[in-house]
């Protein structure tokens, strides 16, 4: 196994906090051939480990953005609610089509702005994404910038479907109750929103594996249901503020159902799930430990991937996100991040993007690697970076994360 070795070097993180995340390690961490192969407070390095030394700073798990479109982050926020649901938002978005706003950014090649989108996720430590649109293999599959969640089923919403994606129904059947089925619900505050959740249960696609995004206009008794089935719901707050000026009644499911934090795109959302989860905590509903799980243990559970993503532990792939430590509490370290405090992102074992300290590490692991100034702090970036900046360039002035 020479070629997977050299590929996947090991490497020992030392002197920083681990955040598993259901508990907290002062300790190191061992990863080798992608996988974490132990972590605990007396570990010793193996002599030709590449040694990750850090300054008291917070290693968590790679982060899970629960519901993404990876291919519109290239948009400011579109629209001017409040509005009585999104199918009124997609009307008013579909009538500023030759808005340059919006035309500069469709001028863009789909796979440039795909791209665009998983830096932005690993911009803020996210390893593994739910992306809500069609499944891009050949592009997802080859040094893309985070892993893209493979085996799901989607429909976008239940009155676009077949314009965007195929009918609930039909998809939620393929998923043969075993695969994550994933659609836009009751995103809106009207009757037409609150009628939503029935209905799916009527097609038969309201089942343990059904992920709900947004359930703005959940009823109470829909809430009961939603527990009943056992289904999931991820909470995108910033788009349901833009859309709606409010979220769901996450205080009344808290407990009850699964909830996960996802950005959604940046045509409703902020730029980063940095931003979200501020959002997110800022509306007081869940702490900062809950919150930390609902980008890593619960989205894991939700997508089927609870033994693969969401944890340090041993057996793991070594999916890690090292920041630096601005608050004295490790979960509220996680809510107080930017781009800028991210230290170190590891996928499968490989850095990704990090701090200039850590060439080295880059080095050693043979990632070729560009120099950018994000978030105003100069970074090591994975791959050709600047290419494809220049592109998106050409047509889109004002980029949502602050790049250059
Ligand atoms: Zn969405």
């Amino acid at each position: 196994m020479p070629l997977l070795s050299l590929r996947q070097p090991s490497f020992t993180i030392m002197g920083g906090l681990l955040i598993t995340p259901d508990r907290v390690i002062e300790g190191s961490l061992r990863a080798t051939g992608g996988r974490i192969v132990a972590l605990g407070e007396r570990l010793t390095p193996a002599a030709r480990d590449i040694l990750v030394e850090l300054d008291d700073d917070c290693v968590y798990p790679g982060l899970i953005n629960a519901h993404d479109h990876l291919e519109l982050n290239l948009f400011p926020n579109i629209g001017q609610g409040p509005y009585p649901n999104s199918y009124a938002w997609f009307d008013d978005v579909n009538r500023r089509r030759d808005d340059p706003a919006i035309a500069r950014v469709l001028d863009v090649s789909i796979n440039d702005r795909l791209r665009w989108g998983g830096y932005r996720c690993l911009f803020s430590g996210v390893t593994t994404v739910a992306h809500h649109n069609p499944y891009h293999a050949r592009l997802f599959g080859n040094g893309f910038p985070t892993r893209v969640l493979r085996r799901y089923r989607w429909s976008h919403t239940l009155r676009l479907a077949g314009s965007y994606g195929g009918r609930a129904e039909e998809e939620f059947r393929k998923t043969r109750g075993v695969e994550p089925f994933i659609i836009h619900l009751a995103e809106g505050v009207d009757e037409v929103a609150a009628g939503e959740l029935a209905e799916l249960d009527r097609l038969g696609a309201l089942q343990a594996n059904t992920i709900l995004v947004h359930g703005v206009g959940l009823t109470p008794g829909d809430r009961a249901l939603l527990r009943a089935r056992g289904a999931s719901l991820v909470w995108c707050p910033s788009s349901n503020l833009f859309l709606f000026r409010r979220t769901a009644d996450i205080p009344s499911l808290a407990g009850k159902v699964r909830m996960a934090v996802g950005t959604d795109s940046t045509l409703s959302g902020r730029p980063t799930l940095f931003d979200e989860l501020r959002v997110a905590d800022g509306l007081g509903y869940v702490d900062p430990t809950t919150l930390t799980g609902m980008v890593t243990t619960v989205p894991a559970a939700m997508f089927g991937l609870a033994d693969r993503a969401g944890r340090l532990a041993e057996g793991y792939p070594a999916d890690i996100l090292i920041l630096a430590r601005t608050e004295a509490d490790p979960y509220r370290n996680l809510i107080a991040a930017t781009p800028a405090s991210v230290r170190l992102v590891f996928l499968d074992g490989l850095p990704r993007f990090g701090d200039e300290k850590f060439a080295a590490c880059f080095r050693r692991c043979g990632i070729s690697f560009e120099r950018v100034r994000v978030d105003g702090v100069i970074k090591l970036v994975a791959g050709r970076f600047h290419a494809l900046l220049d592109r998106v360039r050409r047509s889109v002035d004002a980029l949502p994360i602050r790049i250059g």
